[in-house]
């Protein structure tokens, strides 16, 4: 399955899913990474499917939720892992324009010192490129890179590509307690954003279940600070996103187990939406339990909140 959602998405509204990455190959295994650690670390990029395959896949979909009424603002590339790992992900963004719906990848910019990626990333609408550290020691304790990877090679290529780039550019940083908030270092973030330039930039904490479990969002003061030091030295617009979702937004057809699947394999959900949607589509009750017995969904329980994300480790690899 390729394509899932839409989600409810406060950057991008109705988002529809690409996962465009078998799970989970990344450059990065960020702590908070809510898909879990990373098993497969890879630097280089390959064809993982055929473009073909991933385009007729969103059609299909896309045709579906229009059936429904609905429309999706955004097609995403947000995958098991980073997204510029496909080779073909200019050939996919190219195939997706067909559909006259706007494009978004969300990366974490390893890559963006290859040309090939600036050119692939040239081609979506929207580009979001995550910036959590500016020091070595931080963006080892935070991203845990490839150690192929080096951190100025990395910044150096967003500069470089945000000089070049005509839609839509914005940056991520997700702001975890102890790691990355320290206010010395958020005004080397804040440098970093000055030269890059993005229309927002936008600041996260973890909501859902992180790959390590002693990691904590960071605290509201700490939260209100950063804005602060990076709007004072960037004067980029500053925007925090720290809450869950809701019921809103989500889309599921009348397979609601399928749908859990293919949603819960990139983005873990809270119990009461799942029921929420069970009801709604007036499915069978049990399907929750289902999936966990037959190994397909684990619960995890993340500040207080019971979540279930799809396991990963029961699929091939
Ligand atoms: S958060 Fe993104 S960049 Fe970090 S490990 Fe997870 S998929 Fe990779």
């Amino acid at each position: 399955m390729f394509v899932y959602g839409p989600v409810p998405s406060r950057r991008l509204g109705q988002s529809l899913g690409v996962n465009n990455i078998p799970p989970k190959v990344c450059s990065y295994s960020c702590v908070y990474c809510q898909i879990g650690r990373t098993k497969n670390m890879k630097i280089y990029r390959k064809e993982f499917y055929k473009p073909e395959d991933i385009y007729s896949e969103v059609k299909t979909k896309v045709n579906q939720i229009k059936e429904n009424g609905k429309q999706p603002d955004y097609i995403s590339f947000v995958p098991d892992g980073e997204p510029t790992l496909d080779k073909n992900l200019g050939i996919e963004l190219d195939l997706i324009k067909n559909l006259n719906i706007k494009t978004a990848v969300i990366t974490n910019a390893s890559l963006l010192w290859m040309d090939e990626v600036k050119e692939d990333l040239s081609k979506s609408d929207w580009v979001s490129v995550k910036i959590d550290a500016v020091s070595d020691d931080v963006w080892h304790r935070i991203d845990r890179p490839h150690g192929g990877l080096s951190l100025q090679k990395v910044l150096k290529g967003v500069i470089d590509f945000s000089k070049s780039y005509k839609g839509n550019l914005v940056t991520e940083t997700m702001l975890v307690s102890g790691l990355n908030d320290d206010p010395r270092h958020i005004e080397g973030i804040a440098e970093q954003i000055l030269k890059i330039n993005p229309r927002k930039s936008y600041i996260l904490v973890p909501t859902r279940p992180p790959a390590e479990s002693n990691i904590y969002r960071a605290t509201s003061e700490s939260l209100i600070k950063t804005a602060s030091i990076i709007n004072s030295i960037s004067s980029v617009n500053v925007e925090c996103i720290t809450e869950d979702d809701t019921e809103q937004g989500f889309f599921f057809t009348d397979n609601v187990a399928e749908d859990l699947l293919s949603i819960t394999s990139v983005h873990p959900i809270r119990e009461e939406i799942i029921r929420h949607y069970i009801k709604v589509k007036k499915a069978d009750s049990s399907i929750l339990k289902e999936l966990i017995d037959q190994n397909k969904i684990i619960e995890y329980t993340y500040e207080g909140k019971r979540f279930y994300k799809r396991n990963l480790d029961a699929l091939k690899q």
